[in-house]
């Protein structure tokens, strides 16, 4: 018995995916349709772990500074991942303020959340080094949550592969929908949340085999419904969650959308090269052989079909593993006279092709640094697409008129949202847009920044638009 509040946060779920499946996805739609279909917008950049931290805490990234941007342009390239333990949780998430206020709660597998922590009520983690921990423990039994399943994580290696990827999408969303059920029957509650995982990571998976509008699009093919099926599934459980709750008020969130990867690529350091905000090194000099350039060239020059025929040879599986090598590969520091360079495309959006990013910018001497910022972004804004007189980027603005928390230090100073059909490559080369690209090709489907979801059922949701900080609070003034 939930008495305050039942949540459910599906990651990777797309507002603009449901409320174009409005036939397929009814009780999706009926969250929306109840609130006027709001739009939430996620955090910046849109990825799951700063964005679960924001929903958790109302904090905005750069105020509770899980987050990572890498600075390639530091003298050593140095890539150091912000680590975080649940000791930046304690007391600052919403079911710890909901405890001190007296209140009980149950946390079904939140992410980000490693060994947990005891609360009043139950809390089941998501599986950390194999091992799920139950709080309290005597639980554990009961439950049973099955390691194994909750916490494979099968990865997209070769085409012959898809069939287990998917299967062990649609197991891992049984073994999480199976807990969250029982416990929705054990537990008495005030708040309860629950955390499903599925729908990001078969949407990053499938996203190329089931949209026919994909320039990749393989035809009819045997994995074209996953995506929609997995959403069906969410639809239906949450129906009958809401059901099984009965007047309880119900809120169903995203941490941010999901479409497909770009495909083409937008070339963001050569804008700044022509600008003359950033300097390469001569093409003569020898220590451009060995950067980052002529390595993506051999995995390319590998050959994609064979790739997805046979699947990644074991050092490219072992980089796409290892961030950091992988940023160090691909993000190489030797390919830029850094003296001479101002303004270049920070670290996350050059890995991921995504088309959202980052432009770090220095100042030299005692330059104001936020004029020379605006002065780069008045020069960008007028880039357009060729051919078709649509702008390059859909905004492009300094971080420190959206953010201005203690760690905004770790974001570059620039963001931008391209047009979503490009992502922003690091190279340099003769054409600023290619409708060429290459990371798609490993995961098809990709994060989107204004999408997230939010749809409630008993709850008046009263903006048309939200933002993921708006989450904590609408959650603390239910209960
Ligand atoms: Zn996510």
């Amino acid at each position: 018995m939930v008495n305050k509040l039942l949540i459910i946060g599906v990651d990777g779920m797309d507002y603009e995916y449901v409320a174009s499946h409005r036939a397929e996805l009814p009780f999706l739609n009926y969250l929306l349709e109840n609130n006027g279909y709001p739009r939430m917008r996620s955090v910046f950049p849109a990825d799951t772990t700063p964005a679960w931290a924001t929903i958790f805490t109302g904090d905005d990234p750069s105020v509770h500074g899980i987050i990572n941007f890498v600075n390639v342009g530091d003298k050593d390239n140095t890539y150091k991942a912000h680590e975080f333990d649940d000791d930046e949780f304690k007391g600052k998430v919403f079911w710890d303020r909901l405890t001190q206020k007296g209140y009980k709660n149950v946390v079904l597998f939140p992410m980000n959340i490693k060994r947990g922590w005891d609360i009043a009520g139950l809390m089941i983690t998501r599986a950390y080094d194999g091992k799920i921990n139950t709080f309290p423990k005597e639980k554990a039994d009961f439950y049973k949550p099955d390691a194994a399943i909750l916490g494979s994580e099968l990865e997209y290696t070769s085409e012959s592969k898809l069939s287990l990827v998917r299967d062990d999408f649609f197991k891992k969303f049984e073994e999480e929908y199976r807990v969250t059920k029982l416990a929705l029957e054990t537990e008495d509650c005030d708040v309860f949340f629950s955390y499903f995982s599925t729908v990001d990571g078969i949407q990053h998976a499938f996203w190329r085999n089931c949209d026919p509008n994909h320039p990749e699009y393989p035809g009819d093919n045997k994995y074209r419904s996953v995506i929609i099926d997995m959403y069906k599934k969410v639809d239906c459980v949450l129906r009958e969650f809401s059901a099984m709750a009965g007047d309880t008020p119900m809120l169903v969130i995203s941490d941010h959308g999901h479409g497909a990867r770009p495909v083409w690529c937008a070339r963001i350091n050569e804008m700044l090269k022509r600008e003359g905000y950033l300097a390469p090194k001569s093409a003569n000099n020898k220590a451009s052989k060995k950067s980052g350039f002529s390595i993506k060239k051999t995995i390319r020059n590998m050959g994609i079909g064979f790739v997805k025929k046979f699947g990644l040879p074991k050092p490219m599986k072992f980089i796409l593993k290892k961030i950091p090598l992988w940023k160090k590969v691909f993000v190489s520091s030797s390919d830029f006279d850094w003296d001479n360079t101002v303004a270049y495309l920070s670290d996350l959006s050059a890995m991921k092709n995504y088309s959202y990013g980052g432009i770090r910018v220095k100042a030299q001497n005692n330059e104001n640094i936020d004029a020379l910022c605006d002065e780069i972004i008045s020069k960008l804004q007028k880039y357009e697409i060729d051919g078709e007189g649509v702008p390059a980027f859909k905004w492009i603005r300094r971080t420190n008129t959206l953010y201005k928390g203690e760690y905004l230090s770790r974001y570059p100073e620039i963001i931008f949202q391209l047009d979503e059909r490009f992502g922003a490559t690091w190279d340099l080369g003769d054409v600023i847009f290619e409708k060429k690209g290459f990371m798609h090709q490993f995961s098809p489907g990709a994060h989107r920044y204004e999408t997230a979801f939010l749809g409630a059922k008993g709850i008046k949701l009263e903006k048309e638009q939200y933002e993921l900080t708006d989450v904590y609070q609408i959650i603390m003034g239910e209960v």
